[in-house]
């Protein structure tokens, strides 16, 4: 079997121009969404992400800020920032790019965040609302990565799906997004023993590690749905995903390529949340 070919590239341009029509028609409507991106320090992979967020936001027509604050920055002044934005009706979005420095309490900064604002979708209310199925702002890697399922008109009610993973930004997420969508879920982590005979049971098999070629075609049941959201630089520069992609699609029924694959949908999924937000503020 060779696998079809999941490109997210595609799929995030086709979502994006329809974006850009609501966007339009927002407008006209006297709204004009807006993003604000708060970077504290000048991390390269940081203000990389940050360029690509920048990119589809103007192509979109959304409004775009980025409060570039100095690393020394102390925590209560950065809560002040994120203040300032949650007061602000320009801005429908607040994202704060992750990492922080050591001396910021990550978790005092996403609190801080409105609920209302927080299109990363990382505050504990808007993750409470997805874990009990209510409408919110849903993490943008893992609803990208449910889109790019459903496109490939892939099934996934009664379907058993294997994460390998449990960030809170990516594994944990998608396994509750896809258990929400009525998929048998089985997490896999860095203490889990046998991998490969929890992963060759896998009709979906989503891998969100950050290690190079970590799962071989040996890891994959024949005819599997294969997502790869690992992005890892090897020494020569190229960038690799988790999964080894060419022995891979010999196996997998559908597969993402890395790159061109969830990269893309992570970041049209961040303007998707900031449009969904601005629309709250149209009058009847
Ligand atoms: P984290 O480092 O936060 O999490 C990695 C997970 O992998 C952990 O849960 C860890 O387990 C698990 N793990 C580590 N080693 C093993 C092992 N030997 N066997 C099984 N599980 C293991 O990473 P993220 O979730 O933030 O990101 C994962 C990858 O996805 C990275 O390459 C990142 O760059 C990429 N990424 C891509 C995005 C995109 O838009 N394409 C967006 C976000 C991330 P434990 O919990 O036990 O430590």
């Amino acid at each position: 079997m060779v696998a079809t070919i999941i490109d997210g590239k595609e799929l995030a341009k086709e979502m994006r121009s329809e974006l850009k029509k609501e966007v339009e028609q927002l407008k006209e409507k006297g709204v004009t969404p807006g993003l604000a991106i708060i970077l504290v320090g000048n991390n390269p992979a940081s203000l990389s992400y940050i360029k690509g967020k920048q990119k589809a936001s103007e192509e979109i027509g959304v409004s775009f800020k980025l409060e570039h604050l100095e690393e020394s920055i102390s925590q209560e002044e950065l809560l002040e920032v994120i203040e300032k934005y949650n007061q602000d009706d320009r801005y429908d979005g607040i994202l704060v790019q992750l990492p922080l420095p050591d001396h910021i309490d990550e978790t005092a900064v996403i609190e801080k965040i409105s609920p209302e604002k927080d299109v990363d979708g990382f505050h504990p209310i808007n993750v409470g609302r997805m874990m009990t199925g209510q409408d919110a702002f849903l993490p943008c890697t893992p609803a990208g990565i449910v889109e790019m399922i459903k496109s490939a008109n892939i099934e996934i009610p009664g379907k058993h799906v294997v994460v390998v993973g449990r960030s809170n930004i990516v594994g944990k997420p998608v396994g509750q997004l896809l258990l929400n969508e009525n998929a048998t879920v089985t997490y896999c982590h860095s203490k889990t023993k046998n991998l490969r005979e929890h992963t060759i049971q896998g009709d979906i098999l989503i891998v969100a590690v950050g290690r190079p070629h970590f799962i071989g075609a040996d890891h994959i049941k024949e005819g599997a749905v294969v997502i790869d959201v690992g992005v890892n630089r090897l020494e020569n520069g190229k960038l690799v995903g988790d999964v080894k992609f060419d022995e891979a699609k010999e196996k997998a029924s559908a597969i993402t390529p890395v790159p061109g694959g969830v990269g893309p949908m992570t970041i049209t999924m961040l303007v998707y949340n900031t449009v969904k937000s601005a629309k709250k503020r149209v009058r009847p």
